[in-house]
């Protein structure tokens, strides 16, 4: 299958083969046809599925098809939750706009709105934006949505999770009835299935290649280790293999910046993102590890959401998660579009329990491994820590054995998960 078969545009051709894609992946394959057609088009597919092409090109060989309109009105939206996402998306749109006649701009919250401002006051085709600064702008009488034709909803599932839901509803009577919509989403909880309902208008249905066999393809390996003893292991680790662009996870922002720290007095160039760091340092640090003036990037799982870190050969889980659905979001970072990758986690007593539900998740067990110098403290508590606790504090048994069976039949566990974890989300 090749991309001119599904029916694209020259100059859209001409794009994708500068990015250097030569065949579609299988949601673009799926999704792009009935896109084209003018339908409403449900997707369940996650970050690194290819997802975005599968509807910024579509949407782009409509828009392009029909004449450009004096002041240039939003005749697109495509809605994200995070910012960073939101950058992602739009760096897409230009890349693949690049050889037609449109304008397009992102805008969110945390920078200053005047150049957005600015630039939407020049009139663009195509607006990429998170709930907030759109409704804010919107209702500062800066943008107007009357004209939408398309509306894409990025990450349905990750916008409910951030609680967006009543900002959607608001910007979706904000736009005409009369439009096309697009809704991706990684899972299908009853909640996603009703905003489905709600937006869209007899669907056609695709789905991407499950998420447990993205899984599947990634090397995965667990180093037992005392937990005193992870700091010194991961720096090896990552000093011996000579190791270049390596995202690390960590359980909270405090653990972040001290391991961070660390990596920085051993050495190693590293750079961390969590709630507390500001757009421009989570923008740099992702650029750093992009373009190899940052070696290791230390995220917290909400700090991770929907970033785009192609061909990523490393990840690591310094700490397990709490939520196994995090975990094979973590991992989904490597082994993108096809590349292979490896996930380490650096596991020590008191995460016995989530590497048991990790591997009940993803139905497979990984292979452990124990160096030298390293080994788990076999006297340490194998009782798990609660989310939101410190792991110093850990005591009990957290809600860490409610995930079991496959993702994929497991989305509205995730999503009742998510919320009950919710309390522990300041300090990510
Ligand atoms: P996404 O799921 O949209 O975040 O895309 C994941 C990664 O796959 C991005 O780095 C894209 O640039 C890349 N990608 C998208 N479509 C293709 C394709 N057809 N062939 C190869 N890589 C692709």
């Amino acid at each position: 299958m090749s991309f001119k078969s599904l029916g694209l545009s020259e100059p859209l051709l001409k794009a994708i083969s500068k990015k250097g894609y030569d065949t579609p992946s299988p949601i673009q394959a799926k999704a792009i046809p009935p896109v084209l057609e003018g339908k409403d088009v449900l997707a369940s597919a996650q970050t690194g599925t290819g997802k975005t092409a599968g509807f910024t090109l579509p949407l782009l060989d409509i828009l392009s098809k029909n004449p450009v309109q004096k002041h240039r009105p939003i005749r697109a939206l495509i809605l994200t939750p995070t910012r960073e996402l939101a950058a992602q998306v739009y760096a897409n749109v230009k890349e693949y706009s690049e050889y037609l006649d449109m304008r397009s701009t992102v805008i969110f919250g945390g920078v200053n709105q005047k150049p957005q401002v600015a630039t939407l006051r020049q009139g663009v085709d195509v607006l990429v934006a998170t709930p907030g600064r759109l409704l804010d702008l919107e209702s500062q009488g800066l943008l107007s949505l009357k004209r939408v034709e398309i509306f894409v909803l990025d990450e349905a599932d990750r916008m409910l999770d951030m609680g967006f839901l009543r900002d959607i509803e608001r910007v979706m009577k904000l736009m005409p009835d009369k439009r096309q919509n697009l809704m991706f989403s990684a899972t299908f909880s009853k909640d996603i299935k009703k905003l489905a309902y709600s937006i869209l208008n007899n669907p056609i249905q695709v789905e991407a290649t499950p998420e447990n066999t993205a899984v599947e393809v990634i090397e995965q390996k667990v180093y037992r280790v005392a937990k005193g003893k992870k700091t010194d292991l991961i720096i090896k680790l990552i000093s011996d293999g000579n190791w270049k662009q390596v995202l690390v996870f960590t359980r909270t922002k405090h653990g972040a910046n001290k391991l961070c720290k660390k990596m920085i007095s051993s050495g190693i160039t590293a750079a961390a993102i969590h709630g507390n760091k500001s757009q421009g340092a989570r923008t740099k640090a992702l650029a750093g590890l992009k373009n190899g003036s940052v070696r290791v990037l230390v995220a917290t799982d909400i700090a991770a959401r929907g970033l785009d870190i192609p061909l990523l050969p490393h990840v690591i889980n310094f700490e397990l998660p709490n939520i196994s659905e995090d975990y094979v979001h973590r991992i989904g970072r490597t082994g993108r579009a096809g590349a292979s990758g490896e996930a380490i986690s650096l596991v020590s007593a008191d995460e016995t329990t989530f590497l048991r539900d990790i591997e009940k998740l993803i139905d497979m067990k990984i292979e452990v491994e124990i160096l030298e110098g390293f080994e788990p403290d076999p006297n340490a508590s194998t009782e798990p820590i609660k989310p939101g606790q410190n792991r110093n504090q850990g005591r009990g048994r957290g809600s860490n054995n409610r995930n079991s069976g496959k993702p994929k039949s497991s989305s509205s566990d995730r999503n009742r998960s998510r919320s009950r974890a919710r309390t522990s989300d300041s300090r990510r």
